[in-house]
């Protein structure tokens, strides 16, 4: 079999990569890296390019082990959509293209169409069997078109910073009077009784 190249990276470091960066080398992320550098190659290694994703799961990581696109540096947008694409596209003019796992094409390798229509039980699908196909697979199972993006691209606003009244903790005032904890959107509550004796020593002071 002829060397895979992924983003110029040998596959096999690809594939380290996303173990070390994701914890396990999930099917959705190896795919997304063919879809990242089918995206990248579209547009051009001498364009600054910034990326939408429209799911969140497994993809942006794609993005962010392959691009110097991060959720960090907000040059990432990860839209909620669950829908396996993605957009690179020059932060300048806005001109791109988006790159999708395209389900017709994935019916020419029934291991990634029923892996992708979640037609099929993970223990009747070993991962080594599922990576293998999309290995195989490549290119061949997407869809790339130009794209000219008309939303998302705007830089996000950080807001100005003020202080809780209620708990004196800095937030951005565009949450209101109060930070969202504090409007009753909070994640968390103080720990009166951790189960864990260290836990109970962090808490004493
Ligand atoms: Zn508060």
């Amino acid at each position: 079999m002829e060397e895979i190249l992924i983003a110029g990276k040998p596959v096999e470091a690809f594939l380290e990569e996303i173990r070390k960066f994701h914890g396990w080398v999930a099917p959705g992320v190896l795919l997304g890296g063919f879809m990242v550098d089918y995206a990248l190659e579209l547009v051009g290694k001498e364009v600054e390019a910034d990326a939408i994703v429209e799911t969140r799961f497994c993809l942006p990581d794609a993005v962010q082990l392959l691009t110097p696109c991060t959720f960090g540096n907000g040059w990432m947008k990860v839209l909620d959509w669950d829908k396996f694409a993605l957009s690179l596209y020059d932060k300048k003019t806005r001109e791109g293209f988006r790159v999708r796992l395209d389900v017709d094409k994935t019916t020419a390798f029934p291991d990634l169409y029923n892996w992708f229509m979640k037609l099929v039980e993970k223990k009747d699908l070993p991962l080594e069997v599922l990576n293998q196909t999309i290995l195989e697979a490549g290119r061949e199972a997407l869809s790339a078109d130009p794209v000219f993006i008309t939303n998302y691209y705007a830089k996000i606003k950080k807001g100005k910073t003020g202080i809780c009244p209620s708990c004196g903790e800095a937030y951005t005032l565009r949450q209101g009077a109060l930070c969202i904890s504090c409007q009753g959107e909070g994640y968390y509550q103080p720990n009166e009784n951790p189960a864990d004796p260290f836990l109970r020593r962090a808490v004493s002071y």
